[in-house]
């Protein structure tokens, strides 16, 4: 249903209280404008640059594929919470609330976690008391997270009622059960994620450095030559910069090696578990240097 116009004297008033009072959004008032429409008008003013920057409004950031695909894969693949995500710097820049949203936006996250927050609920006397009984005796000991399911609680719940019954489980009793070893499971596997994760974004940046230094390099008069990587099979050049260089000491001079692969592939290679064996088996790095000897300058 849409509202009356805004009338001059009206809009004046916004202003005012915006611009002169610096109120926020629940303290305007307007008589005969809800608050979503003050809020709807209150940004049409700010783009027309009324508000002199007294409201910058919140810049959205639009989610882009990558990122949504990311999520995707937190949820689906590992079952990572939004809290989790977001606790861990998952998705940078994103809230909780934020991914929140866009894995509700998007059906993803768990559906008995969702239904769980659907259903949350206080507990009434009886139950409670009956809670309180069982915390005391045959659930004295077990996991705050295998209560919390059981009773269709958030764990925080359990643990905050322990406190106040001055029960807490003690640091051993805490961490001897399965639930907790999981638990560190699940977070060591999100430690990894992160790590390659911002692993990747370096080596994206570090790919556009080189690209550049590529370019400035051929345009060099005492350009060195070209030097193809044996594992990502990019041209470089035969430089410091790209290729790792081996110094050896005769007594004929100094002789140096490039390494065959170029100096990402080869912090790859050393981060990967996967490539370690084929990294033992030249160990010394014997065939990964013979190529291109040359006397150091
Ligand atoms: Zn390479």
């Amino acid at each position: 249903m849409p509202g009356s116009r805004w009338t001059k004297p009206q809009i004046e008033s916004l202003v005012d209280q915006i611009v002169h009072l610096s109120k926020p959004l629940p303290q305007i008032d307007i008589p005969g404008k809800t608050r979503a429409a003050i809020n709807n008008q209150r940004k049409r003013l700010q783009r027309a640059g009324v508000l002199n920057g007294s409201f910058a409004g919140r810049a959205v950031r639009p989610w882009t594929f990558p990122e949504l695909k990311r999520l995707t894969a937190f949820t689906a693949e590992y079952g990572f919470s939004a809290s989790f995500i977001a606790q861990m710097g998952l998705l940078p820049g994103r809230s909780k609330d934020s991914i929140s949203k866009m894995m509700g936006r998007h059906g993803l996250g768990n559906p008995a976690i969702k239904e769980r927050a659907r259903q949350a609920c206080r507990l009434d006397p009886p139950r409670r008391a009956e809670f309180q009984r069982f915390l005391l005796g045959e659930g004295r000991l077990l996991p705050s997270i295998v209560i919390a399911r059981q009773w269709g609680l958030a764990q925080k719940t359990v643990t905050a009622y322990r406190r106040r019954l001055g029960i807490q489980l003690s640091w051993r009793e805490a961490r001897s059960s399965d639930e907790y070893r999981r638990q560190q499971r699940k977070r060591a596997a999100a430690f990894v994620t992160h790590t390659r994760e911002r692993w990747r974004q370096w080596r994206e940046r570090k790919m556009l450095g080189w690209e550049k230094l590529r370019q400035q390099m051929s345009q060099r008069a005492d350009c060195p030559s070209a030097r193809v990587c044996q594992a990502c099979g990019e041209q470089w050049y035969a430089a410091r910069e790209f290729f790792h260089v081996r110094t050896r000491r005769s007594p004929a001079g100094v002789k140096t090696s490039y390494c065959r692969i170029c100096r990402l592939c080869r912090a790859e290679q050393r981060r990967d578990p996967a490539a370690k064996s084929v990294r033992r088996l030249g160990r010394l790095f014997t065939a990964q240097y013979a190529v291109n000897s040359c006397c150091l300058r």
